[in-house]
């Protein structure tokens, strides 16, 4: 295993950095109170507005996307909130509600189905709720639920937030964040936005900061209301992971140089992955409901999974097990960054190569 790099990665997150976005972290340091980062953050904010599509504060956080999924309830949620499990990230969501003393019902999905508006629509209807917790893309079992639909379904409610982990969707397809009405959309910075871990992104609504005012013990280092207060100076409350932002304004200003490309190349790896598996395996989640970020495959040759990572790492690339219970039974290819899509196509050439045999 002696390779001049570590394996390019194909996993869904961490996601491979291109060494360009990486030179633009390694910069000299500045002082987070001085008019060099606010030269660094003012355009950061005005481009996580355009690419979040909303006019609503975008703030940035130094801590893994959890910390702000603890956040977002811990901010938004007053009593009582429904959360939409459908896999291990939205278990989380969940854990981390009740682990923080809020009241935290479950609307249970069968692994690898989407969550639907309809299921959404009767829970609502049944209890009054402070907000509804979905993720967007489950990287458990490779299922992108109707965003939209549900969207539709928790703002036709009165006094419900919508908090929305589009941890493995946000940069992946584009999301209306403003037109939706979405009152928290999170993304961290190591999934969708390919960048080193380290960084989260969310947005706040008026309903949503309006909520937080409402809510007694907020804690101290996720208080939307010092965040969004910091952000409208270009500030955040606490020293932020500064290098990472210097990635993130690499990367958006990439991103946003051509917008239409950068989705439509993620498109174009998950057809290519989609096609593959449906001609050398199958697809795990429901039909439709396939996630544009990665493709979850089900294992139907009874391959060794651990046996294919083997193999693949000895060609300097690596994809993920299945998530849980799923291990074995599933392997997850990610489409998520920047894999030119030749490089792509060799990985799938690889792994069919290795079913063969
Ligand atoms: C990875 C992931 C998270 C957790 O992100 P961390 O950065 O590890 O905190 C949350 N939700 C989804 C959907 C994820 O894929």
């Amino acid at each position: 295993m002696s390779l001049e790099r570590p394996p390019r990665l194909f996993i869904p997150g961490p996601v491979e950095v291109e060494p360009e976005i990486l030179q633009a972290g390694a910069q000299p340091m500045i002082g987070h109170r001085d008019e060099e980062f606010l030269e660094l953050a003012a355009p950061v904010h005005d481009m996580l507005k355009k690419v979040f599509r909303t006019e609503d504060p975008v703030c940035i956080a130094t801590s893994s996307a959890t910390g702000v999924m603890e956040a977002a309830v811990r901010n938004c949620v007053r009593e009582r909130v429904l959360c939409c499990v459908n896999g291990a990230f939205s278990e989380r969501w969940h854990e981390i509600c009740t682990s923080n003393g809020l009241a935290a019902d479950r609307l249970d999905v069968e692994w690898g189905k989407a969550v639907r508006p309809e299921a959404v629509k009767r829970a609502l209807a049944e209890k009054r709720y402070d907000a509804v917790t979905l993720v967007h893309n489950e990287t458990s079992t490779g299922v992108m639920s109707p965003l939209a639909e549900i969207a539709a379904v928790v703002k036709s409610t009165p006094e419900v937030l919508l908090l929305v982990d589009a941890v493995t969707s946000f940069a992946v397809v584009p999301i209306e964040t403003a037109k939706l009405r979405i009152d928290v959309l999170l993304a961290g910075s190591q999934k969708g936005l390919a960048l080193p871990p380290g960084l989260a992104v969310f947005s706040v609504s008026k309903p949503a900061l309006e909520r937080a005012k409402q809510v007694k013990n907020r804690g101290t280092y996720g208080d939307f209301i010092a965040i969004v207060k910091g952000q409208a100076k270009n500030q955040t409350p606490n020293t932020p992971a500064v290098s990472l932002i210097y990635a993130l304004a690499r990367r958006l200003r990439g991103i946003l140089a051509d917008e239409a490309g950068w989705y439509r190349e993620h498109q174009a790896r998950a057809d290519l992955t989609r096609k593959w598996a449906r001609e050398h395996f199958a697809i795990f989640p429901e039909a439709g409901f396939e996630s544009v970020s990665l493709t979850c495959v089900k294992n139907t040759r009874g391959i060794s999974v651990e046996g294919l990572n083997r193999f693949l790492r000895d060609h300097g690339m690596l994809i993920s097990n299945g998530y849980g219970d799923l291990k074995e039974k599933t392997f997850r290819i990610g489409h998520m960054g920047a894999n030119p899509v030749a490089i792509h196509k060799e990985l799938l050439d690889l792994i069919a190569e290795f079913a063969r045999a």
